[in-house]
């Protein structure tokens, strides 16, 4: 007879975690910094997790859209300093309360992961998990600077070793050794190469931030570095052997234009030349999660849902999820937007707005007069927005014969300083709105003049010339 098993409530949105169930930890491999190497995977556990405990080298931009609890266990100077023994428990304590923890590292967790030390405490604690592997830095470094690690009559062998510490620096006898954990000890490790009598002509290159946008890589030989006094910076790779070819300067990810998006519309970017960054100049924090709710609760009250920016249309629904409810629950309602964003981001939950306000193309009228024209007047609207509300649109609405209530469904922040981009590294800025001018000009100072800088509109291009012309 057909065995017939009934699933357990699994219900990811329950963050808490279910008492009495052993937890569930997936030790996993966030890859080498571009966010698109991470697993398909990866990318599932971290979005049914309830908490995620990451480090230094796992970028913030990724775990930040993943709705579980966040902690970070990096060397951060503004953070708690966590010890290795400290982490196992922390991850034992999520797990023992019934909570899937992603433990999610640099590269590959096996990689100078000290992944196995967490799962020899898992063991000890009978707690499940899973391994999942992730890109290293030596392959994502090997891919975007065009080194093959292996190479027909040139390279048939590759050792990973570290560079730290000092004493711990071994020379395997392998055609090409990547070194980890190099920064302070380049040095120290040419010269063990050469020690081992490796010729002063061996290839050697470094490569910093490996796959990121800041990606900087340099060769030169053997004899060559180590007479040279270069700053090494972390995260960095040295690489030795002579599958090493003169152009990874020159790789097919340095030639890419790398473009700083402040928000906006990406498609304008469409192909194969740019690496887009999402620079929104500010950050978006938590909103007042008892109105959030309130209204939710109370969304039969409401006849209208009116969103300004694709950021209102995201937080809502998240919200609108996290109650239990989908878009069903908004069927009675009129859905309206103010631009394309949120009507573009709106059809990602399978929703075409009744209308979407073109209030560029039509300013002469104004909202009032556009949604008048619309026939919609007598509405009680919910507006998610920024929690800084701005009031002249709620005022719009409401002089159309509307009633408005704002609701913040998240907050701009200033960007965190640590999170600024270096420019060094960027070709051309997209500037989304006034606005994100006015906050890139408190973050830098100035451009350089080798950077192109394209305006969304008029407005954000007059801002420009305003905050940045000399
Ligand atoms: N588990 C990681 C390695 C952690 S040890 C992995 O598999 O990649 C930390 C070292 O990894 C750093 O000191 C540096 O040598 C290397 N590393 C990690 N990410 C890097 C990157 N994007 N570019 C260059 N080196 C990187």
């Amino acid at each position: 007879m057909q065995e017939i098993r009934i699933m357990s409530d699994n219900n990811p949105a329950n963050s808490q975690g279910t008492p009495g169930k052993r937890g569930y930890v997936y030790i996993t491999g966030a890859g080498p910094g571009d966010p698109e190497l991470l697993t398909m995977k990866a990318d599932r556990v971290l979005r049914e997790a309830d908490v995620i405990l990451y480090d230094d080298l796992v970028s913030q931009d990724l775990v930040e859209q993943y709705p579980a609890e966040k902690i970070y266990t990096g060397k951060r100077k503004d953070s708690h300093h966590f010890e290795q023994e400290e982490i196992n428990q922390e991850i034992v304590r999520h797990a023992l309360r019934g909570r899937t923890v992603v433990r999610l590292k640099g590269g590959d967790p096996f990689i100078f992961g000290r992944g196995g030390e967490e799962i020899d405490t898992l063991r000890r604690y009978g707690i499940g998990y899973e391994i999942i592997p992730g890109i290293t830095a030596a392959h994502g470094a090997s891919a975007y600077t065009e080194i093959p690690l292996t190479m027909r009559k040139v390279s048939s062998s590759v050792a990973f070793c570290t560079g730290h510490p000092v004493s711990k620096i071994q020379v395997p006898d392998t055609d090409t050794i990547v070194y980890y954990m190099v920064a302070s000890s380049v040095h120290d490790v040419l010269d063990a190469v050469a020690a081992r009598g490796r010729s002063g002509e061996t290839k050697v290159a470094v490569v910093q931030n490996a796959t990121r946008y800041n990606q900087k890589s340099f060769t030169g030989t053997l004899d060559e570095f180590r007479t040279r006094e270069k700053a090494v910076y972390s995260p960095a790779l040295l690489i030795i052997g002579d599958n090493i070819s003169k152009f990874i300067e020159n790789s097919w990810y340095s030639r890419k234009k790398k473009v700083l998006m402040t928000g906006g519309d990406s498609r304008r970017y469409a192909g194969t030349e740019y690496i887009l960054l999402n620079f929104p100049c500010r950050r978006i924090a938590g909103a007042d999660l008892d109105a959030v709710r309130s209204c939710i609760e109370g969304i039969d009250d409401f006849s209208m849902l009116f969103f300004q920016n694709s950021s209102s249309v995201k937080y809502f629904f998240r919200y609108l999820f996290e109650h239990g409810r989908d878009v069903r629950h908004l069927a009675h309602m009129s859905i309206c937007t103010s631009g394309r964003a949120a009507a573009t981001e709106l059809l990602t939950y399978g929703i075409i707005p009744d209308c979407c306000l073109e209030s560029e193309a039509s300013a002469g009228l104004g909202l009032a007069g556009l949604l008048q024209k619309e026939g919609l007047s007598n509405q009680h609207i919910l507006l998610p927005c920024s929690g800084n509300v701005d009031e002249s649109v709620a005022a719009e609405l409401e002089a159309a014969g509307n009633r408005v209530t704002p609701l913040g469904v998240y907050v701009h922040g200033t960007q965190r300083t640590e999170d600024t981009i270096d420019l060094e590294f960027i070709d051309e800025i997209y500037f989304s709105s006034p606005a994100c001018v006015r906050n890139f000009s408190s973050l830098y100072g100035s451009i350089p003049e080798r950077i192109t800088v394209t305006p969304a509109d008029d407005r954000t291009a007059d801002e420009f010339r305003k905050l940045f012309s000399p």
